[in-house]
């Protein structure tokens, strides 16, 4: 039975983000490579139509917004709902996402001040899975993420022995 994984397209490589660049995280892709498992690609923002490039964007105040000030909440929340509509229908086990990202962070995000600080807080896409009830993970915690598969029932157990391996957890 296939394992169904939603998954940052800047971590698995695809030039996605604001900068214009990608994150490429080999231990998802890794995880995203093994027999049994099909990746359900997620960019809220791509997704909502913004263009690589543009400004960054953090959280304040309950809202989304570049560094200039243009509001952009309307713009991350309905990209993050497609997403989500197709991440749903497709039925995935988990997700693993960009940590920090003001729409794919989880447990922590920037603080608004576009100064590299951090808070406690949700990216848009991420809190709309968590509250729909998908568990999220990150790059950050990829770790946690083959430990949450083994224990689920669609484990295809001939790939986990082999990431892992490779993430030296065996
Ligand atoms: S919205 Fe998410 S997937 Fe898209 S570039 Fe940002 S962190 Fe990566």
């Amino acid at each position: 039975m296939a394992m169904r994984i939603a998954i940052s397209d800047c971590l698995l490589g695809i030039p996605a983000r604001y900068d214009g660049g990608t994150k490429p995280c080999p231990a998802v892709i890794l995880l995203s490579r093994q027999p049994g498992v099909e990746v359900v690609h997620v960019c809220p923002e791509t997704a909502a139509g913004l263009p690589v490039p543009r400004p960054p964007a953090e959280h304040r105040d309950g809202r989304v917004v570049f560094a200039d000030g243009t509001d952009v909440t309307e713009a991350f929340e309905r990209g993050s709902a497609a997403c989500l509509e197709r991440v749903l229908a497709a039925g995935v086990d988990f997700a693993v996402l960009k940590a920090k990202s003001p729409s794919c962070g989880a447990w922590m995000i920037h603080d608004g001040t576009f100064t590299g600080g951090l808070v406690d807080g949700w990216g848009t896409f991420a809190a709309m899975l968590r509250d729909a009830g998908v568990p999220v993970f990150t790059e950050e915690d990829v770790e946690r993420a083959v430990a949450f598969a083994q224990r689920g029932e669609s484990c295809d157990d001939s790939f986990l022995p082999l990431v892992c391996k490779a993430l030296g957890l065996l």
